[in-house]
């Protein structure tokens, strides 16, 4: 099995590669390091079934593959807003240009969605039923939107050029090597905690959310794609649901970081919560987290302590 993966020198895409190359499988990662670093793979570049390659998906690309994982695109806020023109045309041209290759070489295509389609949500917890309470002009509607329309490109491949599709709605999911200035709160917290600066908690901190392990989502990613019973979507994520000031605590709890919780204002359309219903995900792949938030954290904790303490982090600063 030839597998591309989109956006693989990623947070998610990172650890994809490797367990897909443990599997024994053959990797092309395709990747224009917007927010992936070479480092991520650092690991693998000798694996003699590995290839890297520089390249932007909304730019075509003839490769002979059997599946794509199309996970290319920035997943934070900070990131995606950045040029939310440009994140528009990695949903939308870069999906496009995926479904295009995964129709003429019959590659089945596997599209990281996200709850961000649910958008900030009227229903709790989210089924995939649901389709969504997402204000389209907003400044995360360059993402949310880019998503929806992937997810319709998607079925509408399938529909009309009988594209093998599936689909998964990740949600918040978190460990080592995101970026430190990554923007997202699980990062955010974990660095300003260990550098004993002020967390940064946005709005009350009642906002909820549901956090999973990366290594349980790549492992919910691969279930889906190997199974022949669903094209989805299917919701991945854990649904234990947390406020972000018990996430906070939980943070200072386990470094013993004596920083101060600090309030901040909370980002326009920012979602009041977030909870996946999993029971799809339960009965069509047998999956569910094994991994809870206390145990993630420490593991992605260790990482940043590692990462802070490293000559990488003291260049990164003086450069
Ligand atoms: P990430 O930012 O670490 O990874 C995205 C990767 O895509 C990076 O390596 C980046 O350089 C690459 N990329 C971006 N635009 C590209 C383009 N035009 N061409 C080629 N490469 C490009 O984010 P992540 O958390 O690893 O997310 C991976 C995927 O999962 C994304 O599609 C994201 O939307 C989805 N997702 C993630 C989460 C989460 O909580 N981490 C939640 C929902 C959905
Ligand atoms: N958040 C926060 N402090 C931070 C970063 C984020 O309180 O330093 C909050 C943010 O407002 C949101 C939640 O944490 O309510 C999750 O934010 P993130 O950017 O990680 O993901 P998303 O909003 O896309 O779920």
């Amino acid at each position: 099995m030839r597998v591309l993966v989109t956006g693989g020198a990623g947070f998610i895409g990172s650890f994809l590669c490797e367990r897909l190359l443990e599997a024994g499988q053959e990797v092309i990662c395709l990747d224009n390091f917007f927010t992936g670093r070479k480092k991520n793979l650092d690991h693998l570049r000798d694996h003699r079934d590995f290839e890297l390659v520089r390249h932007d998906i909304t730019e075509p690309v003839l490769l002979e593959v059997d599946r794509i994982y199309n996970l290319a695109c920035p997943a934070s806020p900070v990131h995606y807003q950045y040029n939310p023109v440009k994140t528009v045309k990695t949903s939308v041209m870069g999906t496009i240009n995926m479904l295009g290759l995964a129709k003429r070489v019959r590659a089945r295509l596997l599209q990281a969605s996200t709850s961000e389609v649910y958008g900030d949500p009227t229903i709790h917890p989210q089924t995939e039923d649901y389709w969504g309470h997402v204000n389209p002009i907003g400044p995360r509607a360059c993402y949310d939107e880019g998503k929806r329309v992937a997810e319709t490109l998607c079925f509408d491949y399938h529909r009309q050029n009988r594209v093998d599709i599936r689909v998964i709605r990740i949600f918040n999911t978190y460990g080592p090597r995101m970026l430190m200035d990554d923007g997202r709160v699980v990062s955010n917290f974990i660095v300003q905690a260990l550098a004993g600066k002020d967390i940064t908690l946005y709005g009350d901190g009642s906002q909820s959310r549901s956090f999973c392990y990366v290594d349980d989502l790549v492992r919910g990613a691969m279930l889906m794609m190997d199974q022949e019973q669903t094209i989805g979507p299917v919701n991945l994520g854990n649904p234990v649901e947390f406020t972000i000031r018990e996430l906070a605590d939980l943070v200072l709890e386990i470094t013993g970081s004596k920083s101060r919780i600090i309030s901040a204002p909370l980002p326009q359309d920012d979602p009041t919560r977030r909870q996946p219903d999993i029971t799809r995900a339960r009965e069509a792949l047998g999956w569910e987290p094994r991994v809870q938030l206390r145990e993630g954290l420490e593991k992605t904790i260790a990482y940043f302590d590692a990462l802070l303490a490293s000559d990488e982090v003291h260049r990164v600063r003086m450069s």
